[in-house]
């Protein structure tokens, strides 16, 4: 092989890609439910966007963006994560001045050069929702309330997300001095790259996996110490309304997340069903972030789920779509075949294929007993295969033949009653 998808890339195809469209098309009803619109921005935008929001000594833009320079010698980034796009495109936009709050969602491709490994991808896909324009704890409230709503319908039960809050830009700086005051001595047996974490974002070494720096973490200070008095009582707030909408959650002290422009409330949602125990979503609030950008003073909260960790954790769901194959015996069949499968899809939830190659009923047949064996794989149910057969039999006597594949019983069916005969069937 010449040509190999690019390392931690990876081609999506059917059946996968139903699972992908199936997830996009459910968030695209729970959260328009909620009043929010699509948005969709470029995949690449300037390199000093990223640098200015998700901030510079973050993992993410220290080493994992792919940038490059254009002809012109422009910076430019693959867009790592979809915040600080949305956040541009509504100051760019106007909107960000405009009427709140203002609702957005979704969906599209990220790129960070990490290692690949399960579930971690180089280009990987994320759905997301942004809310703006709410400083106080509804919104926090609805963001969740919607985010479980999307993971319910999806089949998820009894998850927990994770909350915690980073307080304000002040008080993170105290907390990150207590931070590096509490490590400095028990540092040394730190990586070079943790080291620097110590010395230029203490916060961020949270995101490290390294044990040892996990060792030294352990009775760290918390954010939570640190907190100004009115993200305390936001954060309280936060708790019990979440308590009184019924949301499952749990203090997490030590989440901080991975980029540098969350301010109070952070969150995130584990599934120990993916083996790494990686998470499968995170967001919070992020008020600062529209008018460090050049905005207006704007309030605003959000999450990212990562779509491909998303599906490898979701329940599959019981198959039911139908297949019709409609074989024509021979070419002369076609014409009517074509014109009998356009009939039957209007009524069928499901597809309707023809054999155009009119290879036969047997070799016809064969590929039907094929797609039967891997039916629920395709999200096929397999009461729902059915072979409809047209040959010069039933060209003479006006009827078509129907196979249910699964007992193998065949019928022969009236030509203008076949779109009845499925009803109820297909
Ligand atoms: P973040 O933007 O880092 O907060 O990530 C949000 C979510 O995106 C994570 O919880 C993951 O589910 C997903 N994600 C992040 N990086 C990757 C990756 N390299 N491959 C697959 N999913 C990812």
């Amino acid at each position: 092989m010449k040509y190999r998808a690019v390392k931690g890339t990876r081609d999506l195809l059917p059946p996968e890609t139903d699972r992908f469209a199936d997830a996009e098309a459910t968030a695209r009803r729970v959260f328009e439910s909620y009043g929010y619109g699509e948005v969709r921005t470029p995949c690449l935008e300037t390199t000093e966007l990223f640098a200015r929001s998700v901030g510079e000594t973050t993992d993410i833009v220290h080493k994992e963006m792919y940038t490059f320079s254009d002809r012109k010698g422009r910076s430019l980034t693959l867009r790592p994560e979809n915040t600080a796009g949305v956040v541009r495109a509504v100051i760019e936009n106007g909107i960000a001045a405009g009427p709140m709050p203002l609702r957005l969602w979704y969906e599209g491709p990220q790129f960070r050069y990490e290692r690949p490994q399960a579930g971690r991808y180089r280009e990987f896909r994320q759905i997301g929702a942004e809310l703006f324009g709410v400083p106080g704890p509804a919104a926090e409230v609805e963001i969740l309330t919607m985010l479980f709503a999307f993971l319910e319908a999806l089949g998820f039960r009894a998850l927990t997300v994770a909350v915690n809050s980073v307080g304000t830009a002040q008080s993170r700086e105290a907390f990150g001095k207590a931070l590096q005051a509490y490590l400095r001595p028990r540092s040394s047996g730190f990586g070079e790259d943790d080291r620097r974490k110590l010395d230029e974002n203490p916060l961020r070494l949270f995101d490290s996996k390294d044990p040892a720096v996990r060792a030294a973490l352990e009775g760290s200070p918390r954010t939570l110490d640190f907190l100004d008095p009115e993200s305390l009582r936001h954060h309280e707030t936060v708790r019990r309304l979440l308590g009184d909408a019924r949301l499952l959650f749990r203090d997490e002290p030590s989440l901080v997340r991975g980029l540098d422009y969350y301010t109070r409330t952070v969150f995130e949602v584990v599934s120990t069903e993916l083996g790494a125990q990686d998470a499968i979503l995170g967001g919070g609030r992020y008020d600062n972030l529209v008018e460090s950008l050049g905005g207006p003073p704007l309030a605003a909260i959000g999450f990212a789920i990562g779509e491909d960790r998303l599906l490898q954790a979701a329940p599959r769901r019981s198959p039911d779509r139908a297949l019709l194959l409609v074989l024509p015996q021979s070419p002369e069949d076609v014409d009517e075949a074509l014109r009998l499968a356009a009939e039957l899809r209007a009524g069928v939830r499901g597809s309707v294929e023809v054999d155009l190659l009119a290879r036969g009923f047997r070799r016809g047949m064969a590929r039907g007993n094929a797609l039967f064996e891997e039916a629920s794989a395709r999200g096929l149910d397999r009461e729902k295969i059915f072979a409809v057969l047209l040959g010069p039999r039933e060209r003479e006597g006006g009827t078509v033949t129907v196979k249910r594949l699964s007992s193998g019983d065949q019928e022969t069916v009236p030509r203008a009653s076949v779109a009845g005969w499925f009803e109820g069937r297909a």
